[in-house]
C-alpha cells in the first residue's frame, strides 16, 4: 500500500519541526515502507504566496493525500489581516473541507519528564489521558455570528449549535477509543445552562447503549477544568465539544509539562487524518533551532497507527522518543538541571539514531 502524505509545514517553527519529522518518514521509507511525500502551503506562507490561507492547490493536494502532516500556522505579521485571510482560517478551512470532525489529543506524561510538570509528580506521574474533541461544529462554526451595532452600541455574538448526527458520530469515535483503553469515558458539557449541551448529554447517553462494556460518566465543564488539575488520573477518555475541548485539551497538555511533546490527530469517518503537534507556530523562538520537534515526530507515529494501521512502525517511533528522553537529551522547553540541552536538528538526529 502506498502511503500518500501531504506535508504542510506552515509558519514560524513549522518548517523546522516538520523537517525533523520528514527525516523520520524518510528513514522508514529507506526501511521499506512505501511512502510518498508532497509539499504544500497553508497559513501565513500561503497568504504570502497566493493571498489565501488555504489555497485551492493545497485543497487538491489534501484531498488526494491519505494523510496530512501539518506544522503550525500564524504569526504576528498576519495579526492585522482581515479575518478571512488570517492563517488560522486556513486551519479551520482544511478541517472543515476534509470533514475532520474527530480530534484525538493524548496527554501522556513520560516518567522522565515528571519534573517538567507544574503539578506535583505524584499527581501526574504515569498520566495517560485521551481527549476526544469534536472539531467541525459548535460555536466556532455556528451561524449567525458577527459584530454589529444595535441601539447605537456594538454587540458581538456567536451561535453554539450541534445536531444530533454530529454528536452521535463523535460519541461513537470516543466510545470506540475507550474500548481500546480502560473502557471509561467521561462526557463533558454545560447542560445546567446551555440547551445545546443538554442535547449533547442526551445523545451521548443514547449512543452509550451500543457500548455496554464502556462505563460512561458526565461532568460539567467547570468541574472538569478543576478535576483535571486536582486529580487528572481519574480520567481515561474524555469526549467534549469543540470549544470546551479546545480549552480542556490545552489544560491537559500543560499537566505534562510541555506542549512541545504532544501530538494530535484529526480524523474523518474513514480514518483519513490530519496530524499535527498541538502547539502553535511559536514565533518567539522561530528560526533559532531550539524548538522541540518531538510533538511533530510523535504525530507521525499517530498517523502510522490511525490512518495506515502500521502499529509496529508507530511503536518504533514512540520507543525511539522514549530512549532519547531516557538518555537525558532535552530541548530547551523540557530541559531541567542535569540534562543535556540540544537543538531541534540534534533532537532529530537523536531520534533517528534510536529508530
Ligand atoms: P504557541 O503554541 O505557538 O506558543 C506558546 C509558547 O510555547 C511559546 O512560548 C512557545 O515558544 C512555546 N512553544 C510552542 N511550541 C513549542 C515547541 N515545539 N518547542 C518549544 N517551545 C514551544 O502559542 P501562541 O504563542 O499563543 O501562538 C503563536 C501563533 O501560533 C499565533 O499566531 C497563533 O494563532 C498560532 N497558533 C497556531 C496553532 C496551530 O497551527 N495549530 C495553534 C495555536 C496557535
Amino acid at each position: 500500500m502506498t502511503m500518500n502524505i501531504a506535508i504542510l509545514a506552515g509558519d514560524g517553527i513549522g518548517p523546522e519541526i516538520v523537517a525533523q519529522a520528514v527525516r523520520v518518514l524518510d528513514a522508514l521509507k529507506s526501511d521499506g515502507l512505501d511512502i510518498t511525500l508532497e509539499h504544500g502551503l497553508i497559513g501565513g506562507c500561503a497568504v504570502d504566496a497566493t493571498g489565501e490561507p488555504y489555497p485551492e492547490a493545497t485543497h487538491q493536494l489534501a484531498l488526494q493525500a491519505d494523510a496530512i502532516l501539518l506544522g503550525a500556522v500564524g504569526g504576528p505579521k498576519y495579526d492585522a489581516l482581515p479575518r478571512a485571510q488570517r492563517p488560522e482560517k486556513g486551519l479551520l478551512a482544511i478541517r472543515k473541507a476534509l470533514n475532520l470532525f474527530a480530534n484525538l489529543r493524548p496527554a501522556i506524561l513520560y516518567p522522565e519528564l515528571a519534573a517538567a510538570s507544574s503539578l506535583k509528580a505524584e499527581i501526574v506521574s504515569n498520566l495517560d489521558i485521551l481527549i476526544v474533541r469534536e472539531l467541525t461544529g459548535d460555536i466556532y462554526f455556528g451561524e449567525p455570528r458577527g459584530i454589529e451595532i444595535r441601539d447605537g452600541l456594538r454587540v458581538g455574538y456567536n451561535t453554539m449549535i450541534y445536531s444530533e448526527a454530529e454528536i452521535q458520530r463523535i460519541a461513537h469515535v470516543a466510545f470506540q477509543a475507550a474500548q481500546k483503553r480502560k473502557r471509561s469515558l467521561c462526557s463533558v458539557d454545560k447542560m445546567n445552562v446551555l440547551e445545546c449541551t443538554q442535547l449533547w448529554r442526551d445523545v451521548v447517553e443514547e449512543v452509550s447503549k451500543d457500548y455496554p462494556d464502556v462505563i460512561l460518566s458526565h461532568m460539567l465543564v467547570d468541574n472538569a477544568a478543576m478535576q483535571l488539575v486536582r486529580n487528572p488520573k481519574q480520567f481515561d477518555v474524555i469526549v467534549t465539544g469543540n470549544m470546551f475541548g479546545d480549552i480542556l485539551s490545552d489544560e491537559a497538555s500543560m499537566l505534562t509539562g510541555s506542549i512541545g511533546m504532544l501530538p494530535s490527530a484529526s480524523l474523518d469517518s474513514n480514518n483519513k487524518g490530519l496530524y499535527e503537534p498541538i502547539h502553535g507556530s511559536a514565533p518567539d523562538i522561530a528560526g533559532r533551532d531550539i524548538a522541540n520537534p518531538l510533538a511533530t515526530i510523535l504525530s507521525v507515529a499517530m498517523m502510522l497507527r490511525y490512518t495506515f494501521n502500521q502499529e509496529d512502525a508507530a511503536q518504533r517511533i514512540e520507543n525511539a522518543v522514549k530512549k532519547v528522553l531516557a538518555q537525558g537529551l532535552r530541548t530547551r522547553d523540557i530541559a531541567g538541571e542535569g540534562f543535556q540541552m540540544i537543538g531541534t536538528r540534534t533532537m532529530g538526529d537523536a531520534v533517528l539514531s534510536h529508530l
